[in-house]
């Protein structure tokens, strides 16, 4: 870990050569160095404001690097202290306005701070890269007639001949060019448009410029195509409030309208009419005269909510990762200009440049893939709530599984409310949950394990098609299998690279390619490690000891394939991320909307955002995934799994049953989901992770040292461990600490990993040790040093 953020007071970087007067700017480098440096800006570039991007020579080598200005420095004391080192000078400024205001830049010190990230790396993820490429920015050739040479009406040629006016062409080009009023480079016209307009070739043109009648000149514009294709929603009537969303509104309108900060946690089951609610106050919202953002999990974006959100909105801006680099560049230059009252994306579009904000908006606040998994390990929803506090707006986090912590936080914190949207819209009654239990669900007769379909909701299924109804199914897990052993001597296809077994992934069959590609002993795919992504072919026969190798533990292709054998009439779809690849996903979810596709199977792509009337089945294959895996968070996550799934079936008056298959059905998880009972859960649920010291009572922190060699990195983690005890103990924290261990999977991308699990009462504890860290020289030897705050997980 690098030096404190003040260090970089005395920091300045040396150069003899520089000797430029000017004011002095304190910068933040993507380089990974936890310090500011200090630059000269020299006096004819003009000024600067922090947020503007500069670019300066950096290191020895003097490599010209991208910066952004943090502070222009106007202590005359500081200037003095800076002017004791010879500071290098600002090379160019790269920005001409700030890309980040001054809120942002607030926020990012803030994110700095508490998730223990350089300045500079937070600056660099709250910026898309397609807006500091200027992605899409083409030049293009435009032409406006030249009235700074006098040019009138009436031409005359410069030996006093009315010379251009002998080309009919000539006439002609002058003519459009006057009716567009193509007066200055402002008002200039694409040059392929007018060409095409006069039918004419360049020539006429050219002459035309040649006299200095026209001037050609070029002009940047910004080309991507438009975000959101048409034909998803469905929706056009209005719909009136019930009593428990009128509610919710009119206290969260009620908060928009004081501009002050706070948090309504909006409580709903599924279809219970919360996007509505956010709808009715966004546009309340934008009467006040103020902006929204509204963050969605990433999936249910490229979804149906986008449309219903563009319907209802007409300067709405999306940002999500599906878009291209001109895409993106078009919505952020938009949302800067503040042509967007309405800012809809996934995760980082809590960094979108929208000034006087008064509303944020979760959506399904709970979800894990708000925490980003590389630096800075920022939470969304917890930026959310800081960025709501630093511009006095009000933030709602919405959820029909509202997190543990959000709950935690509507008791402890008086500026968080709790809002309960506890019934369906048009009182639809919940779906009915089936409970199958694998353990006894075929007869004896029937081979066991190595079916996904139970025979119940085989039989279910055939009448949702008799019906002419639609099902979706869930199995939350991609591939085909993902163990693949020998049943003799146990040997199994483990990553050579990661301590994990490999997924098989069968080849689709490609029509007019040969089968013979993968060779006469080997099966027809490839295992593919979903941590690294490396890829083998598969044998047939063991390499230890030539007996047959089996597949247990099944995927989505595998569904696929039984569902094509059990119901060959149906019209299956497979949807995870492997299938769509490539793949059109609105193509897909247009014509399950149309009814051209009877059965949806996939993987969690299917949980969120889905609405679809026809649908009165929903099969959750496997409830029993997430339920082993050695985190704290297993339970909560199979509660909510089963849940948001379930919420897909029964959205019309038709019903709906949900069926939850699996091997453990006196789990707790499984049990309370299947009630529906969400608060017997959570009160369960919360005993547990009191008695354990878990959040949301207590606060985490992991630390993840990697490295490829074993030894190095052991000599390095009993360093770290020397050190955190050192603090802990002479600052006296109250922080508990566990390792080094290593974690369930102890080898990834043959980095060897150890952990250090932190649990403090509270979050300043934890603060205060990681502020000292920063404070001492690196580690020796070097290994990669990750710090964690509030981890979603500890895999
Ligand atoms: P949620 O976000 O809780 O899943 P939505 O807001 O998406 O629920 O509402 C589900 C469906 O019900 C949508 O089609 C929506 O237009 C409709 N809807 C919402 N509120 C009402 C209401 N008060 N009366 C009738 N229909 C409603
Ligand atoms: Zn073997
Ligand atoms: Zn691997």
């Amino acid at each position: 870990m690098a030096k404190d953020l003040t260090k970089s007071l005395f920091g300045g970087e040396l150069d003899d050569t520089a000797d430029v007067s000017g004011q002095i700017v304190r910068v933040a480098l993507d380089t990974g160095a936890d310090s500011l440096f200090d630059y000269v800006l020299p006096e004819f570039m003009g000024a600067v404001e922090p947020g503007q991007r500069v670019q300066v020579p950096f290191g020895r080598a003097n490599k010209l690097q991208p910066a952004f200005v943090v502070e222009v420095i106007t202590d005359s004391e500081e200037i003095e202290k800076c002017k004791r080192f010879k500071l290098k000078a600002v090379k160019v400024i790269l920005d001409e306005l700030p890309l980040l205001d001054a809120q942002l830049m607030e926020l990012a010190k803030w994110i700095s701070q508490y998730y223990v990230c350089p300045l500079g790396q937070v600056f660099s993820a709250m910026v898309p890269a397609a807006v500091k490429k200027d992605a899409g920015v083409r030049k293009k050739a435009v032409v406006y007639l030249n009235c700074s040479t006098g040019f009138q009406p009436v031409i005359h040629g410069q030996d006093g001949r009315d010379t251009a006016l002998r080309s009919k062409k000539q006439k002609k080009l002058v003519e459009i060019l006057k009716d567009t009023k193509a007066f200055d480079a402002d008002s200039a016209m694409d040059k392929s448009a007018l060409l095409k307009a006069a039918d004419c070739t360049e020539s006429p043109l050219k002459q035309l410029a040649r006299k200095r009648i026209v001037k050609l000149a070029k002009k940047e514009v910004l080309h991507a195509l438009p975000v959101v294709p048409d034909g998803l929603s469905l929706e056009t009537k209005t719909v009136v409030l019930n009593k428990d969303q009128q509610k919710a509104l009119d206290f969260v309108c009620s908060e928009i309208e004081k501009n002050r900060f706070g948090v309504s946690v909006l409580h709903g089951v599924t279809d219970s009419g919360k996007t509505e609610v956010y709808i009715r106050a966004i546009e309340r919202c934008i009467a006040a005269g103020k902006r929204a953002i509204v963050l969605l999990p990433e999936i249910a974006l490229t979804a149906q909510t986008v449309q219903r959100f563009r319907n209802r909105f007409e300067n709405l801006a999306i940002l999500h990762s599906q878009l291209s680099g001109p895409q993106r560049n078009a919505q952020w230059q938009s949302i800067n200009k503040g042509q967007a009252d309405v800012v809809i994306g996934a995760r980082s579009a809590i960094f979108a440049p929208v000034s006087d904000l008064g509303l944020i908006v979760i959506d399904e606040e709970h979800e894990g893939s708000y925490k980003q998994d590389t630096v800075p390990r920022y939470h969304g929803r917890d930026v959310a709530v800081k960025r709501a506090h630093i511009a006095d707006a009000h933030c709602i986090l919405g959820s029909a599984t509202p997190s543990l912590e959000t709950l935690h936080n509507c008791e402890t914190k008086k500026h968080y409310t709790l809002l309960t949207l506890p019934k369906r819209v048009n009182d639809l009654p919940m779906p009915e949950m089936k409970l199958v239990n694998m353990l006894t669900a075929f007869a004896d007769t029937e081979h066991k394990g190595v079916q996904l379909l139970s025979p119940h909701l085989r039989e279910h299924l055939s009448k949702v098609l008799e019906k002419g109804e639609q099902a979706i199914l869930l199995l939350n897990r991609r591939g085909y299998s993902n163990f693949i052993y020998c049943p003799s001597c146990r040997h199994s296809l483990t990553c050579r690279n990661c301590d994990v077994t490999l997924t098989f992934h069968k080849k689709p069959k490609l029509e007019g390619r040969k089968e013979t590609t993968f060779g006469r002993h080997m099966i027809g795919g490839y295992a593919i490690c979903h941590y690294c992504l490396a890829k083998t072919l598969v044998p047939q026969t063991c390499p230890l000891c030539s007996s047959r190798m089996t597949m247990i533990g099944l995927g989505s292709q595998r569904l696929e394939e039984e569902l094509a054998k059990k119901l060959p009439k149906a019209r299956v779809r497979r949807i995870d991320s492997d299938s769509m690849a490539g793949q059109d996903y609105y193509a897909v979810l247009r014509e399950f909307a149309e009814g051209k596709i009877d059965i949806l199977a996939g993987t969690q792509m299917l949980a969120k955002g889905l609405h679809f009337p026809n649908v009165t089945l929903v099969g959750i294959i496997s409830a029993d995934t997430a339920l082993f895996l050695p985190d704290f968070r297993s339970n909560e996550r199979t509660f909510q799994l089963i849940s948001q799934v379930a919420g897909r079936a029964g959205r019309s008056e038709k019903g709906g049953t949900v069926y939850v298959q699996t091997f453990f059905a006196t789990q707790p998880a499984i049990e309370f989901a299947l009630r529906n009972d969400f608060s017997g859960f959570v009160a369960q649920e919360m005993e547990h992770r009191a008695a354990c010291s878990l959040p949301p009572y207590w606060r985490m922190a992991i630390v993840a040292m990697r490295d490829p060699k074993f030894e190095r990195l052991q000599t390095a983690a009993n360093q770290m461990k020397e050190r955190l005890e050192g603090v802990i103990s002479a600052e006296k924290l109250d922080i508990t600490m566990r390792g080094p261990q290593e974690p369930a999977i102890s080898r990834i991308q043959r980095f060897h990993r150890l952990h250090f699990i932190l649990q403090s009462p509270g979050v300043s504890h934890l603060q205060r040790l990681f502020e000292r860290l920063r404070q001492m020289a690196p580690l020796r030897p070097t290994v990669q040093t990750q710090v964690d705050i509030d981890p979603i997980g500890v895999l």
